[in-house]
């Protein structure tokens, strides 16, 4: 099986389209956004080892590689519309193309993205690199920057899971229903995608939890050029989360775990009614976390005492560890 055999059997869904004039099969996808929008555009690299333990099941791998991008859509508070797919394979077994296909695809469906090209390449690890590209109206982009003395801090879902998850997936679950639910929040995150376009004009800042809640919560008060605090007794930690790890362990993946794919964001507290509203509407949890106040630097509260608390999130390139 050589690519153009691969990437019409798994990849080319020829998927015809008003938004899609020329798709897969062309050097060059030719898209149409809604008149007047603006267009937002991430991608998001995944390394076998890296971000994924190497042995884990291909469709999780598709499904992640897809989600990981739509949630920093949602952060943007963008509709995601159409992707590409750069992939480096060591080989190409079809089994595990298949599965690999129908992760990406269950993902990407669930919120009508269309695939519209893409690069294959045979390499000695397994790297897939999604591009996903949304649209948004004018005005309506949500931003890391906007945070103001005064704010409550939210976070959806139950930060910590996904963690949580990945280190039984790799120490070995007992298989009981809490881990098997923990796992599945590493292996499927779902991108807040309604929730954040719904929080548009009233959230004043968001981001996505990607590399754990406290670090991704210091870059956006750094943005934004405040301070806050982050309250521990009001950490939504899931009962699954609480059956296996100890109330401390709990926090430290809460806080540093990585791998949530929620959202963090900040609103004055008249637009406390209009986020309830949303959560509502999405059954999407929202919790608050916390405080937005002048100055610098993110503070942790434990039943209102100060606790120190450093964590400077996952780093691919350490300065000075020789890599
Ligand atoms: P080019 O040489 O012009 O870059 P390729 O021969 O690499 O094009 O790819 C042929 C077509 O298949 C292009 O339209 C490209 O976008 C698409 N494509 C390649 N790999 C993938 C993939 N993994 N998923 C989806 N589309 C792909
Ligand atoms: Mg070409």
């Amino acid at each position: 099986m050589d690519e153009f055999e691969l990437i019409r059997r798994f990849f080319d869904r020829q998927q015809v389209s008003q938004d899609v004039l020329v798709g897969i099969g062309d050097d060059g996808a030719v898209l149409t956004p809604p008149t007047g929008s603006n267009i937002v555009s991430v991608v998001d690299t995944q390394v076998a080892g890296v971000h994924f333990p190497a042995t884990l099941e291909a469709s999780h791998i598709g499904f992640r590689a897809v989600a990981v991008n739509l949630s920093d859509i949602a952060a943007m508070g963008a509709e995601p519309r159409w992707m590409t797919l750069a992939l480096t394979l060591p080989e190409a077994d079809p089994d595990w193309l298949a599965a690999l296909a129908a992760g990406m695809f269950e993902a990407a469906d669930a919120f009508a993205v269309a695939l519209v090209g893409g690069d294959t390449t045979r390499g000695s690890q397994l790297v897939i690199s999604v591009q996903v590209i949304g649209t948004i109206a004018p005005g309506q982009t949500l931003t890391r920057s906007g945070a103001q003395a005064g704010d409550d801090i939210f976070v959806t879902g139950t930060p910590g899971d996904a963690a949580a998850g990945l280190r039984l997936l790799q120490f070995g679950a007992k298989g009981d229903a809490h881990s098997d639910e923990l796992i599945e929040r590493f292996c499927r995150p779902q991108a807040r995608v309604e929730l954040a376009q719904m929080l548009a004009g009233t959230a004043s800042s968001i981001i996505d939890v990607s590399d754990g809640l406290f670090g991704d919560l210091q870059k956006l008060l750094l943005a934004s050029g405040v301070a806050g605090t982050l309250e521990w007794s009001q950490l939504p930690l899931s009962v699954a989360l609480e059956s296996h790890f100890d109330r401390q362990q709990a926090i430290e993946l809460a806080l540093s775990g990585g791998d949530d794919y929620e959202l963090c964001f900040t609103a004055p507290p008249d637009a406390l009614s209009r986020i309830d509203a949303a959560s509502r509407a999405t059954g999407v949890q929202v919790s608050k976390l916390g405080k937005v106040s002048a100055g610098a630097g993110l503070t942790c509260t434990d039943n209102g005492r100060v606790v120190e608390y450093h964590h400077e999130g996952y780093r691919h390139f350490k300065e000075n560890s020789g890599s």
